[in-house]
């Protein structure tokens, strides 16, 4: 039946319905109030409040939220009757609920008061009504919300938003009769509970029941993007002064239709942190000197005069705007003459990029975010997105709710895993062969796409051949992974369509990263899932803005939006633009910029808003690197690692002082809104690489604002063409967007991919094994990932204290087995030693790692993972391999 086929009446009004949907959910999408408690948006019916009851057509009372519209129906919500049962039921619930209304920090806000008002509820109606307030003491354990259950109406909207939205089921009803209450496991406080902390239950209680700890209502509100992972959720800030107060999800999008993970809510409070950078600094005999910004421009711009094109290199950022990186991109090749710029996606999804180029001649995310829901089997390699990308993760469990497979393959027992029908648990670094070996079984069992090969695709047989080395019981024997079950992955994701591939690190931060890429766009290929909705390849962003510093040409290959920096064509086209005169060569790759720097080839770097220090592999090799430079300029909020050992720092704005556009990981290009003026003496990063420019005597850097940054990357970068700031003011666009009639991309390859013959390109694979494997000297391979709770390397949230209490250290994870075997014990600290040094993180021990694996992740300064991890690179993309690493755990000594 079509939409709004069902016509019904409420209170004699005539109204239309969809099939499906409740009387409650239709007489309030027609402005007609009926009482409700225990009614969600987005949750199922529940039923147990009773306040919304109405008369049917046969004089019966019926409870709104669960009985759906039916064609003719003549519903009463208000009578007599009815509001006898309903007065009653609201005094039940009033009558142990502790009522400190004025002092309560929902007041106003509160939903038991908005019904006792519209029922007319007094005081004097309690009556004999009236009995003790339970003395349950409030649950302050989570750094971030209270529980006062003394005010809970026991409504359940908490325990089934955990248990519908997220999938964590934390919390649930304990107890019995009047001892009821919403309990945790054991009755434990909510920290020691399986919690996330996403407090989307907190937003969702229609009482006072569960509070943010800091409760004052901001003075106003501004719409913005989260700053932290590549979901790009849209949020409020709400700012009182100049201080940011609170974060609220944006229920209007349809990136995060209004959820938010633990980092989105709650980690704001480095914005206004006491330890931000707000003074330009000089160094002068190894200590820092606060000046002003005149001079240390000028010492810059005077210190980057002096080298050769070919002395210098930048690294931009994938946490600031586009416009910051197309202005550090543009400052790198027409004012100092070099391509050497390259970003932070060289250690993450640089492999993406060069992989998906080369096979569909596009790199990015093929699909949209929220086409995810609707997919019939997702394939979910390489990633835990429950924890590096939450609210993807949400749309991951809500597809399962709605019924898709889910085939998960990951080295580690992730979160994910118990909501999946097949795990693969594969050893580190074997993907290549498991790829390989699922393809296999789809083509000998003939259960590929021929008509989509034949139709799209090219080098098809040659891929076929390659296929012969990876027979079953080879595969099992590299992967470690059960043949039959390898096989039931198979035969899922080839017959259930459409089926959907998401990845993230897991998948490139290896040796052989693009050749996991090749493999996973060799899968989507054979089995027809590309180019329609709810299929694809889909690289999942680490960062928030990492998509969009590759977009803006922040890497040594390309200018913005991918053209080619050694076209000619393209060369002249930018020499026009920018009026000068460019390199043609291919600059520096970010290791081959250290390694240069170690040899005395780069003399001077420009990082901005990046720690390398601490974020890329072999530590010590990094610092030696930095060490040998002439001269290090860092541009940064925090004085990290990396910015302690430059020669000048800059203090940049934070992403809630500035105005711009960050591009998520579904090519969404959305705005970013200026909330607060920068803190202290800080300035926007654009404008401080503009005014540098400039006092190297550069024309083409004065811009009134970052619209018209924005509005000169539309103009030289064909795909952006179509965006400018007025039409993303409510909503973001998805390139490419060619011109103002565009509406965007939500799908790519729909007709012809982007490659020259307009085919998708099959790679023959031959599986190479990672660049460090297990010996008798190191017997475990580490591999690392990222904490719920911090991001990169927590310069951001290390700021927030709640997040820092939640998760304040990098543990290494192990498996009881392998604790058994080295005698050492869960919180003990241990000695972890690979080739290139070593650290001493406390052991955790998990039933998440399998023997032989162990697990770090690398926020931490202090615990510094990536003393330990490889280096060693793919050698197309240039990614180091930080996802396997050989190492030795040792107990240690007294
Ligand atoms: S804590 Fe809030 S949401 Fe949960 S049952 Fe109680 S009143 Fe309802
Ligand atoms: S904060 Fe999130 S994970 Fe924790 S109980 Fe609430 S809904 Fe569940
Ligand atoms: S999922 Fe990512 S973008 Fe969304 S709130 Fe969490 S960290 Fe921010």
């Amino acid at each position: 039946m079509n939409k709004k086929e069902i016509t019904l009446k409420i209170d004699g009004l005539e109204v239309n319905a969809d099939r499906g949907d409740t009387i409650l959910e239709t007489a309030l999408s027609n402005n007609i109030f009926i009482p409700n408690l225990c009614y969600y948006p987005g949750l199922k019916p529940w039923g147990s409040c009773r306040l919304c009851m109405v008369e049917n057509e046969e004089g019966r009372l019926v409870t709104a939220c669960e009985t759906q519209v039916q064609d003719g129906m003549d519903i009463v919500t208000e009578n007599t009757r009815i509001n006898r049962v309903r007065k009653l039921s609201a005094e039940l619930l009033i009558a142990n609920h502790e009522v400190d209304c004025l002092t309560c920090r929902k007041n106003d806000d509160c939903k038991l008061q908005e019904i006792a008002a519209y029922l007319g509820i007094k005081q004097d109606d309690l009556g004999s009504l009236r009995c003790q307030i339970r003395d349950i003491p409030i649950d302050d354990s989570n750094p971030f919300f209270n529980r006062d259950l003394k005010k809970c109406i026991l409504c359940g909207i908490c325990v089934r938003t955990c248990s519908e939205v997220l999938g964590v089921n934390a919390i649930d009803f304990g107890f019995r009769g009047y001892e009821s209450k919403i309990t945790t496991f054991a009755d434990r406080p909510l920290v020691e509970s399986s919690c996330v902390s996403c407090g989307e239950c907190m937003v969702a209680c229609p009482v006072g029941a569960l509070i943010p700890k800091e409760v004052l209502k901001p003075a106003r509100e501004v719409k913005t993007v989260c700053p932290y992972c590549g979901v790009g959720c849209n949020i409020y800030l709400g700012v009182r002064g100049s201080t940011v107060i609170s974060a609220r999800g944006d229920a209007d999008n349809s990136v995060n239709k209004g959820n938010l993970c633990v980092k989105g809510r709650f980690g704001f409070n480095f914005i206004n942190h006491p330890d931000r950078l707000t003074k330009p600094l000089i160094k002068h005999d190894n200590k820092f000197e606060e000046v002003e910004w005149d001079e240390a421009l000028n010492y810059v711009a005077q210190k980057l005069s002096i080298y050769k094109p070919e002395e210098f290199a930048a690294i931009s950022s994938a946490r600031c705007p586009n416009e910051d990186n197309y202005v550090v991109q543009k400052f790198t090749r027409a004012v100092i003459g070099t391509n050497n710029v390259d970003n932070c996606a060289r250690s993450c999804h640089a492999p993406s990029v060069a992989g998906l180029a080369q096979i569909f001649g596009s790199g990015a995310m093929s699909n949209s975010i929220d086409e995810i829901k609707d997919s019939s089997c997702l394939f979910v390699i390489g990633t835990n997105p429950t924890s590096s990308y939450p609210v993807i993760g949400l749309r991951i469990v809500e597809a399962v709710k709605n019924g898709a497979k889910l085939i998960v393959a990951d080295p580690r027992n992730i979160d994910l895993c118990k909501h999946a029908h097949i795990v693969l648990n594969q050893i580190p670094g074997t993907d290549v062969a498991l790829l390989m070996g699922i393809m296999k079984i789809i083509v000998d069992e003939g259960i590929l796409d021929e008509n989509f090969i034949k139709a799209r695709c090219e080098n098809f047989e040659e891929f076929k051949e390659s296929l012969k080395e990876y027979d079953i019981d080879t595969v099992e024997a590299i992967t470690g992974v059960n043949k039959e079950l390898i096989r039931d992955a198979a035969r899922l994701y080839a017959t259930t369509k459409p089926a959907s591939i998401l990845y993230s690190l897991g998948i490139t931060e290896h040796t052989h990263g693009t050749e996991n890429v090749f493999a996973l766009g060799n899968l989507a290929l054979l089995t027809g899932n590309m180019g329609k909705p709810s299929t694809g390849v889909n690289p999942i962003r680490g960062q928030n803005n990492v998509q969009g510093a590759c977009d803006m040409g922040c890497l040594p290959d390309v200018f913005p939006g991918y053209q080619k920096v050694v076209d000619p064509v393209t060369i002249q086209k930018f020499e026009n633009l920018w009026n000068v005169e460019l390199d043609n060569s291919l600059g520096l790759k970010f290791p081959e910029m250290l390694d240069a720097a170690k040899n005395g080839d780069i003399k001077a770097m420009y990082i901005v808003g990046e720690n390398p220090v601490t974020s890329e592999p072999d530590t010590e090799n990094i610092k030696k690197s930095l060490e040998n430079l002439d001269f290090l300029v860092v541009q940064d909020i925090f004085m990290s690692e990396t910015a302690l050992m430059a020669d000048v720092v800059l203090p940049g704005c934070s992403f809630a002082e500035k105005d711009g556009t960050f591009a998520n990981s579904e090519r969404r290009i959305q705005r970013i809104r200026k909330v607060i003026e920068p803190v202290g003496d800080s300035r926007p990063d654009w404008l401080i690489t503009c005014q540098l420019a400039q006092r190297m005597g550069a024309e083409g850097f004065k811009y009134q604002d970052a619209s018209e940054i924005y509005d000169e990357i539309a103009e030289v970068a064909p795909i952006f063409g179509g965006i400018n700031y007025k039409r993303i003011k409510e909503g973001g666009i998805q390139w490419p967007c060619i011109d103002e009639n565009d509406k965007g991309t939500p799908i790519l390859h729909r007709e012809t991919f982007k490659t020259e013959s307009g085919k998708g390109k099959f790679i023959p694979l031959h599986y190479r094994p990672s660049a460090e494997l297990p010996d008798d000297d190191y017997p475990l391979i580490l591999t690392t990932g990222r904490s719920l709770y911090h991001y990169q390397t927590s310069t951001m949230t290390g700021a927030v204290d709640g997040l820092k209490e939640l998760y304040g250290e990098d543990c290494i994870d192990m498996c009881m087995e392998d604790a058994l075997k080295l005698g050492v014990e869960n919180g003990e600290k241990v000695k972890v030693i690979s080739r290139r040094g070593k650290i001493e993180p406390k052991l955790r021990i998990t039933d998440s790692c399998h023997p032989g694996v162990v697990f770090m992740t690398f926020h931490f300064g202090e615990s510094a993972t990536n003393i330990i991890t490889n280096s060693a690179l793919d050698p197309i993309s240039k990614t180091p391999e930080f996802k396997v690493c050989a190492v030795r755990v040792e107990k240690i000594q007294d």
